[in-house]
């Protein structure tokens, strides 16, 4: 029937259907049929509000109205592809998908903070049937715009995937189960809602300090733009493999990767996140290390989390029955005594294995697939053969700026204290840098009165931190006011107490510390109530006491102070420390530092074989400590504490390692290709070496370790670069002999490691910062530096946060430097406003040869700026404008730089929408150059004829 024929039987049999549409009382049927007419677009938003079905007595109904039945063009095309269009589109089965889980898709929205409790109780109004309720819902959503659209599709789909029923009344779990729920819950709510501070003595509630830190996933993920939310981690978005069933959070020590997991715990304990998981079950590997029995994964779960009063065995098959409302979260794998492998399968639920057996299992999934697992690591730790099973990887990026300013104003109830601590971090942007550490920040913060007291001496380096927090320690227990300067000594027998089981534990792995091990090393009670030990947290209550540190850095620190000051210690021990190799191997322990250890330690590694990658790490920082505890300026400190003539011994070892250590780097380098750059790419080590020299803050060996290198580009990408790292490199960079080009693509410089590098700028021709979460305030102050270096030519930027902010100052730049040669600002968010500047900086330009704009969006406007700019240029070879929006108007435009330059080569307008009329512009200029020698055209608006024909008449056109 064609549709004037269905349009005609429709009015003929009006009366008929007007009958059937309201005989049966309700309007369902005529509600059902509107939402196929919005779907198809056959009815318009504003006529389907206007002929809603009056659903509440005061409501006026207008009755059917069908005022046009095509669709309105404009708003098509403004919700193309959207969620709110989807939403839109697929109306129907929605509505019947949402029936039964409306209270979830509500709980998301209000989350997300879209929705208020008036908007929830607004789409629960009893008076509503499912359905109804259903599609008030939807159209609320639709008020609240794209954003909340999108929250619900994702809760749909997550939905979907997770593999439970859409509506949630399927799943009746057994009575028994919502007792051990209850019991659950509260025991999770009691380990996760404090942190510790003052070891058992004090302790800070959770709500009250806990801080987004920036959670983002891999570079390669393009469809998520933004920081991710603690609901994120289970969300679908950066899924890699949907088979897999574990997301890993990885981050470096104390970058909050338990204080994260503590939050998620705690939100769903109080019923305010992750509401799909009927059970949360959280492991912490540092504890599991102490399991040394066989278990099955019901007694893991029960001994280790907690113990169902009743009805174990229907409790535990319904975990095995419904997978996916169960999740397990394992803290800290790094700590795992045994590396990750998949090798030993098991798959039975009830058969017994050790711990890190059933563990590797659960995560691979061979044992509860579908139960979603969180582990977090750091990165350096997890090895290929655990990525192969990961849905996911998050990484934990510690506090953005207006992170730390938020902790410490959280910190800080008195708001004239925070202020003075936020202006005390602004001079000092070492230390600024080193905040974006959760753990450095909270240090900082504790510490404030030390710090604003310190003035000049304020701190620099992280040895600095963690001496100020050594002292702040001591002092909080002491009964006089201040200390005195023999604070150390007075204190040194606690230290070496402390220093020996740190680094005892650091050299087996030993994170948890029982009563005879604090006997073997002399702990007293005195020394536990200074605070850096805490009592163990364990979830079961079968062991007796234990401590672990405040924090893993604070056992390298201690374990630092120890290899500096003990009489105990090989002469080996340094060299062994900064030996990257040795360090892998487990000779180091039999060798060098199992020498002092008891030997039930020695037992204990025989035993347990191969090494984990966190022994590495952990021995990295603390030599990092050493290299800063052994440095020129603290060593009036260790004075009466060790006889000045092994502290200076002890320091020249350092020096000399972190020198053999440089050495070893450049030798790596290979020899370049004829005609090539000498590049060095930077080896795992690199950076680490760089810190301990900057801990050292000593410019001698800074400028002896650079006196050895000679390369012309030095590269530094995926290197995990932030705020700290910058001060680092730039400290220690400055030093070069010879300019070189700095690429330090991917990584997490941010405007606050901007800033940091500027000390080094002046070695810098070439400036690659690619994808690293720069904004203009960063480009304002580097620009301010770089008009300033002679050498500095070449700027990359690709994937940051620039807006046309940015553009002012680059169009400065372009003005005072007649040497510039290359600005590449793709994938940003520059507009024709933002092109318009910077063609102001380009028509008193003449060496710029290398402009890239890639994926922005100036349009024809900004085309036309940049353009009319460059008309004259003599030095432009390359320009892309590729992904910008402009048309044949901009390509006209820019025909004119054809038609006059001498020296541009390749002209990118890929992916922009050039009609016929801008190509034969750009065809006609072409006839007067012969010097450009592509054009490149692909995806604009021509057809397959028009691409044929033009390519014809013009071979460097290359569509
Ligand atoms: P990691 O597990 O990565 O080593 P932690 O979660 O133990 O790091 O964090 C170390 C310390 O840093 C915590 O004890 C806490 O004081 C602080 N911290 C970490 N993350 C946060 C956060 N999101 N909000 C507030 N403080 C935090």
């Amino acid at each position: 029937m064609t549709f004037g024929g269905k349009k005609e039987l429709v009015l003929k049999q009006r009366t008929e259907i007007l009958h059937a549409l309201c005989s049966s009382g309700s309007a369902e049927l005529l509600e059902r049929i509107l939402d196929i007419l919005l779907a198809h677009g056959e009815l318009i938003w504003e006529e389907y509000q206007d002929i809603q079905v009056p659903v509440l007595p005061e409501a006026q109904g207008v009755g059917l109205s069908f005022s046009g039945c095509c669709s309105n063009l404009e708003e098509k095309k403004k919700y193309q592809g959207t969620s709110t269009q989807i939403l839109l589109t697929q109306r129907p089965s929605l509505v019947s998908q949402l029936q039964g889980c409306i209270d979830g898709a509500l709980k998301a929205l209000v989350i997300s903070g879209h929705f208020s409790s008036a908007d929830c109780d607004d789409v629960r109004l009893p008076i509503h049937t499912p359905s109804q309720q259903a599609r008030r819902f939807l159209d609320h959503v639709r008020s609240k715009g794209e954003l909340a659209a999108k929250v619900v599709l994702q809760f749909i789909q997550q939905k979907q995937e997770s593999g439970s029923q859409l509506n949630e009344d399927t799943v009746t779990p057994p009575k028994e189960l919502f007792k051990y729920q209850k019991k659950l819950s509260s025991s999770v709510s009691a380990q996760s809602c404090f942190l510790s501070t003052y070891g058992g003595t004090s302790h800070m509630s959770l709500d009250d300090i806990y801080t987004e830190g920036q959670l983002e996933l891999s570079h390669e993920c393009v469809d998520v733009h933004g920081p991710l939310g603690v609901e994120d981690i289970v969300g679908t978005a950066g899924t890699m493999n949907k088979e897999a069933d574990t997301v890993l959070v990885s981050g470096d020590a104390g970058s909050g990767k338990s204080t994260l997991l503590q939050r998620l715990h705690l939100l769903w304990a109080r019923g305010a996140a992750l509401q799909d998981f009927l059970l949360i079950f959280p492991f912490s590997c540092r504890r599991l290390n102490s399991e040394h029995r066989e278990l099955s994964v019901q007694e893991l779960l029960f001994q280790h989390c907690c113990w169902p009063d009743r009805e174990q065995e229907e409790i535990f098959q319904f975990i095995l029955d419904h997978p996916h409302l169960i999740l397990f979260t394992f803290d800290g794998l790094d700590e795992l005594k045994q590396s990750f492998s998949d090798e030993h399968r098991l798959c039975c639920p009830t058969q017994r294995a050790p711990v890190h057996i059933l563990l590797f299992n659960l995560i691979q999934g061979s044992l509860m697939k579908g139960v979603r697992k969180v582990v977090t690591s750091r990165p350096e730790a997890v090895g290929p053969v655990l990525k192969k099973h990961l849905r996911k990887e998050a990484f934990l990026k510690g506090f953005s700026p207006s992170g730390i300013d938020y902790f410490v104003r959280k910190h800080h109830r008195d708001p004239t204290v925070a202020a003075k601590v936020l202006e005390s971090l602004q001079t000092n942007t070492a230390l600024l840098g080193l905040c974006h550490s959760p753990v450095l920040c909270w240090i900082v913060s504790q510490c404030y009165k030390e710090l604003l007291g310190c003035g000049e001496g304020s701190p620099q380096t992280i040895t600095d931190v963690y001496l100020m927090i050594l002292q702040h320690f001591f002092q909080h227990q002491s009964s006089q006011s201040t200390l005195g300067i023999g604070w150390l000594q007075e204190n040194l027998e606690t230290v070496l107490h402390l220093g020996q089981l740190a680094f005892e534990g650091i050299a087996t792995s030993c994170y948890i510390f029982t009563d005879r091990d604090l006997e073997t090393c002399g702990v007293t009670e005195k020394d536990i109530c200074m605070g850096f030990l805490i009592q163990s947290k364990d979830m079961s209550s079968t062991h007796s006491q234990r401590y672990e540190f405040l924090h893993v850095t604070l056992q390298c620190f201690f374990s630092g102070l120890y290899i500096v000051l003990s009489n105990d210690t090989d002469r080996s021990t340094i060299p062994k420390l900064f030996e990257p190799k040795g360090m892998r191997e487990a000779d180091l322990r039999s060798t060098c530092f199992s020498a002092c250890l008891p030997s039930t330690y020695q037992q204990e590694q025989v035993l347990e074989g191969e090494s984990t990658a966190v022994e590495t790490l952990n021995l990295q920082i603390t030599a990092t400590f050493v290299s800063g505890l052994l440095s020129q300026r603290h060593q009036s400190l260790w004075i009466h504490c060790c006889p000045s003539a092994v502290i200076e011994k002890r320091a020249k070892q350092v020096v000399r390692c972190l020198s053999k250590g440089m050495q070893k780097h450049f030798k790596s380098i290979p020899q370049p290709v004829e005609g090539e750059k000498k590049s060095m790419h930077a080896m795992p080590g690199f950076v680490w070496l760089i810190k301990c020299i900057y801990e050292m803050q000593e410019s001698r060996i800074a400028k002896d370790a650079m006196s050895k290198l000679e390369v012309d580009h030095l590269k530094l990408t995926y290197c995990k670069i932030g705020p700290v790292e910058c001060t680092a490199l730039a400290y220690v960079l400055q030093h070069l002999k010879n300019p070189v080009g700095l690429q330090l693509d991917n990584n997490s410089v941010g405007d606050v490691g901007v800033e940091q590098l500027l000390p080094c700028m002046h070695i810098c021709n070439s400036l690659y910062l690619r994808n690293n979460n720069i904004t203009d305030e960063g480009i304002r102050k580097l620009i301010a530096k770089g008009v300033q270096c002679d050498n500095f030519q070449k700027i990359a930027l690709f994937n940051n946060q620039l807006t046309d902010a940015c553009t002012q100052h680059f169009s400065h730049l372009l003005k005072t430097k007649q040497d510039f040669l290359s600005i590449r600002l793709g994938n940003n968010n520059i507009t024709a406003e933002g092109a318009k500047q910077l063609a102001e900086g380009l028509k008193f330009n003449h060496s710029l040869q290398f402009l890239g704009l890639w994926g922005n969006e100036i349009g024809d406007a900004g085309a036309e700026a940049l353009a009319s700019a460059l008309e004259s240029s003599k030095s432009l070879v390359w320009l892309s404008l590729v992904g910008n929006g402009v048309g044949s108007a901009g390509a006209c435009a820019l025909a004119n730089i054809i038609k006059n330059s001498t020296s541009l080569e390749e002209l990118w307008l890929t992916e922009n929408c050039i009609t016929r009329t801008g190509v034969e512009c750009l065809i006609q200029a072409l006839k007067h150059n012969t010097h450009v020698k592509s054009i490149w055209l692909r995806n604009n608006y021509l057809s397959l004829e028009e691409v044929e024909e033009m390519a014809q008449r013009e071979s460097r056109l290359v569509f």
